[in-house]
């Protein structure tokens, strides 16, 4: 892995684009007003995995992140929380009654920021569903949380009512960066967090980088990924890229151009950061996350048995996706469904009629061999046409015939190699990997203006 090279530049000029990050197929872009509840409830029902995640979004946040373009409400009343509990509550227990049954292997606590919810908040929210669904004996319980505004007692909290995983927004350690996004922190804090999550039993921790923040330079950058490997120790890291667009997103205003990394710096900056992690011990997963060789993660990619769900790169693509709380979406079965994305629509659709769908997807057979096919090269850069053919029982040369030719580039690039059995990507593609999936979108022709997708460098 160390030596591989990602960054040819030839390469990566010619392959520039804005691209979907494919934490589903199709995108959201495809969910359709035109879509009930009784179709979650009937691809709930008729589902032969018997297994579930559950994602629940809190949408509360104590103070604005300037990079933010989130979901989000940010207020310093806690006692907004409890409402909101009042109406999950209400979804929770309508939602039992489809999907109380099965095995919830994995629960994860989204946002916003679910650390805004007081231990009391927390525990009444973990002992509720508890008491409406069936919790794997090996359950995977994480919670996103913001190190300020909380104590270290949290992570005892957290442990004593089942979390064994915890995901950190640290972003960069640099003071004059995180002035600049309004999200001072202390990374002494952080770390003494993490040695005392690890003290009381949490398995993993993962903490979140951006790059191509405001001020950030290589120098800067390189202290805040030497804290991370030498003071923090994550297992896992996510490595996202601030993308600055404060037309679309108003808290992106207060940042002003001229603070901003150019185009090559901040290309610079995503180079530094893989590089640094790489040599340091951690495995390159999918296209933006790294882990130790020994966590699930990693391992998983090793066994090509990584997933990718809504929350981003998984070991449990095997299990239907349950979606709880204002825009939560859910992947279950054939079928995809997200909730209104304004609280006051929330609470007004729980209380006349229990749930909370707005929109949704029902997948055709064409969007289910694709999402396979996707979802196996973002995984693993590698796709058995094989397993392919057998599940779906279709010819796959003849079935992606344009799609194959349309691959010609990256295959006069050296960058796969297409034979009857399989496709294979170089790792020298990694970086690469949504322009390849795009080949086999069959919607991306619909979006002829793809700024509303991110770059994919
Ligand atoms: S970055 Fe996270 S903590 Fe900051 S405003 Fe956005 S959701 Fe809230």
């Amino acid at each position: 892995m160390k030596t591989v090279n990602f960054f040819e530049q030839k390469l990566l000029n010619k392959y520039d684009t804005s691209g979907p990050r494919y934490t589903s197929y199709p995108t959201a872009l495809e969910f359709s007003d035109n879509f009930s509840n009784d179709e979650l409830i009937r691809a709930g029902q008729s589902s032969s995995t018997k297994e579930l995640s559950l994602y629940l979004h809190i949408p509360f946040c104590h103070s604005l992140c300037y990079y933010c373009g989130c979901n989000k409400i940010v207020t310093r009343h806690t006692a907004k929380a409890d409402i909101y509990l009042d109406n999950l509550e209400k979804e929770i227990l309508s939602r039992a009654q489809t999907f109380g049954t099965r095995s919830i292997r994995q629960l994860h606590l989204g946002g916003g920021t679910p650390s805004f919810l007081s231990h009391a908040q927390l525990s009444r929210l973990i002992a509720n569903l508890r008491n409406n669904f069936s919790f794997a004996k090996d359950i995977e319980m994480s919670i996103e949380v913001d190190p300020r505004e909380i104590e270290l007692e949290l992570a005892d909290h957290l442990a004593s009512i089942g979390f064994n995983r915890l995901s950190i927004g640290v972003q960069d350690t640099n003071q004059k960066v995180q002035k600049a996004i309004n999200r001072p922190q202390s990374t002494e804090f952080i770390q003494s967090l993490i040695k005392r999550a690890k003290l009381v039993g949490f398995t993993s921790v993962n903490i979140d980088l951006i790059y191509g923040l405001p001020h950030q330079t290589k120098e800067t950058f390189s202290q805040t990924l030497d804290d991370v490997i030498n003071k923090l120790n994550a297992d896992r890291i996510s490595l996202f890229s601030y993308a600055h667009m404060p037309k679309v997103f108003a808290a992106q205003r207060k940042i002003r151009d001229e603070w901003m990394p150019s185009t090559d710096d901040k290309f610079a900056l995503m180079k530094l950061a893989i590089e640094t992690l790489s040599a340091n011990g951690y495995e390159f997963i999918g296209m933006d996350h790294f882990a130790k060789p020994t966590d699930e993660l990693a391992k998983a990619q090793q066994n090509a048995e990584l997933h990718r769900n809504f929350q981003g790169y998984t070991t449990k693509g095997d299990c239907d996706l349950l979606g709880l709380g204002v825009s939560a979406i859910s992947s279950v079965d054939d079928v995809y469904s997200q909730n209104v994305k304004t609280l006051k629509d929330y609470y007004q659709q729980i209380d006349n009629q229990g749930h909370a769908v707005v929109k949704g997807r029902r997948l055709s057979q064409d969007d289910k061999i694709r999402r396979l096919v996707i979802n196996q090269l973002m995984c693993n850069l590698y796709l058995d046409k094989k397993s392919v053919e057998q599940e779906f029982k279709i010819n796959f040369e003849q079935y992606f015939a344009d799609d194959i030719r349309s691959l010609s580039p990256f295959i006069n690039d050296g960058l796969l190699k297409n034979t009857a059995e399989n496709i294979n990507v170089s790792p020298r593609a990694r970086l690469l990997i949504r322009n390849i999936c795009m080949s086999f979108d069959a919607y991306l022709k619909n979006h002829l203006n793809q700024q509303r997708f991110s770059r994919v460098i």
